[in-house]
């Protein structure tokens, strides 16, 4: 049997490391808090989990799969997240390779879930997949045409920074009126409270899906309202590329019905071509394991 691939997922909150097989199956994985030192104590993590994975392979692996949040610079191997702001242009491709003996290849986080998602999960089959997470941001990736598309920096289904209120909030990235201004899990909890939702200072888009889902009325506006700006993007987009199948993930996602209707009424509104009429949207099925096993379909062609 074919070594597995070493597959690594970094993301603002989380670091998980795992090894894939053949067929896309997780054979081994282990996951550690994303440290709030400096740039160095973050690579310690991933320096760890990959020893670590390395070890559970017998030191042998046909490749590493590094699935990153963005923006990322594949061209130069390096990374600069936005919610890693310790890492700013960070090697992560030379790195790795200085401690794995295997080829690495790097991709957005995104473009990971939905290789993941379309090897393993909801997405298989699909030909124009955009594989989307809404959760505390807005995040996705595109595969066209079978294969996975990340542009001319590996960036490209950056779907959360589509602008849909010209008029918008600032937004994380610099910009305003992004999707993920209206449908990230914070900002979807924050424009509730200025509604008058009556919640705790804590409380996020988790409570927000208990109090919608118990029939509060401002909490159910505040998802129509998420779900509608991520109709628009989607609608955007489906006629930018020509999609068959969308597949959504993340925490808000994970409310379900209270986000998926008014998703597809908005669209049903919004798609008017078409072309686009037929677009299907779907919830993901690999939570978050879609990353790891993405990152291993960098290097294991599914
Ligand atoms: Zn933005």
């Amino acid at each position: 049997m074919a070594d597995p691939a070493l597959a690594i997922d970094i993301g603002g909150t989380k670091i998980a490391a795992g090894l894939v097989d053949d067929d896309g199956t997780l054979v081994h994985q282990a996951k550690r808090p994303t440290p709030d030192g400096d740039a160095e104590a973050v690579w310690t993590v991933i320096g760890s989990l990959v020893t670590e994975a390395l070890a559970a392979a017998g030191g042998a692996v046909r490749g590493v799969g590094v699935a990153s949040a963005g923006p990322i610079d594949v061209p130069a191997g390096t990374v600069s997240p936005i919610n890693i702001t310790q890492w700013h242009r960070f090697p992560i491709v030379d790195r790795v390779s200085a401690i794995v003996a295997a080829p690495v290849r790097l991709g957005g986080d995104g473009l990971c879930m939905a290789l993941g998602e379309r090897w393993r999960g909801a997405g298989r089959g699909a030909q124009f997949l955009l594989g989307m997470v809404v959760s505390t941001g807005v995040g996705g990736g595109l595969v066209l045409d079978g294969a996975p598309y990340g542009g001319r920096t590996g960036n490209a289904g950056h779907v959360g920074h589509v602008v849909v209120d010209p008029d918008g909030r600032p937004c994380s990235c610099g910009g305003r009126g992004c999707v993920e201004t209206i449908a990230g899990g914070p900002r979807m909890a924050q424009w509730a409270r200025e509604q008058g939702w009556d919640a705790p200072a804590e409380a996020d888009a988790v409570e927000l899906a208990d109090a919608a889902a118990a029939g509060d009325a401002v909490a159910l506006r505040a998802f129509r309202r998420g779900a509608t700006a991520v109709a628009a993007m989607i609608a955007s987009v489906g006629a930018v590329c020509d999609l068959d199948l969308v597949v959504i993930g993340g925490g808000v996602a994970k409310a379900g019905a209270l986000l998926f209707d008014p998703l597809r009424e908005a669209l049903d509104s919004y798609a008017g071509l078409e072309f686009i009429r037929d677009l299907r949207v779907v919830p993901a099925e690999l939570g978050g394991d879609a990353g790891l096993v993405g990152a291993a379909a960098l290097v294991i062609s599914a």
